[in-house]
């Protein structure tokens, strides 16, 4: 991956990834286009305008303090915090389904930090691996967790 040096080699003035106004060689020596360089002064190499580089969207799951933050691939963002029962949904394409009272949150298997997720639930007290593992070799949906009632 292109490395983005934050600043210009010659002058010290800041060059963040998203600038138009770098240059860089093939080394990555880092420089701003205003110099007019006609060539790296460190290795002598051709200097060409950098690609800009947009910070990707932080796409994943994330298992917080209160419980659980999914942002989707479209950018959008739900969160869940009283995890009432866990679902695995398997058609074609294998998807965890945390419930709670008022919403819930479907979340593909690929998703980053999904892993992570899965190995959390199958902690949680009364998880069936049982049915973990049907839901992971048959078709439709599957409870695998239920908050227990709480005791009197
Ligand atoms: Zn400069
Ligand atoms: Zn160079």
């Amino acid at each position: 991956m292109l490395e983005m040096r934050s600043s210009c080699e010659k002058c010290g003035a800041a060059l963040p990834a998203d600038s138009l106004e770098a240059v860089i060689c093939s080394y990555e020596c880092t420089f701003c286009r205003s110099h007019e360089l006609a060539a790296c002064p460190n290795c002598q190499g051709e200097l060409v305008r950098r690609p800009t580089r947009v910070a990707a969207a932080r796409v994943g799951v994330v298992v917080t303090a209160d419980g659980y933050e999914l942002n989707r691939v479209d950018g959008s963002r739900g969160e869940l915090t009283d995890l009432r029962q866990v679902e695995i949904l398997n058609e074609d394409e294998v998807y965890f389904i945390l419930i709670g009272p008022e919403n819930s949150l479907v979340i593909p298997q690929g998703t980053p930090g999904a892993d992570e997720l899965l190995v959390h639930l199958q902690k949680l007290p009364g998880f069936s691996h049982q049915r973990f593992l049907e839901a992971m070799e048959g078709q439709g949906r599957f409870v695998c967790w239920e908050r227990p009632p709480l005791q009197a």
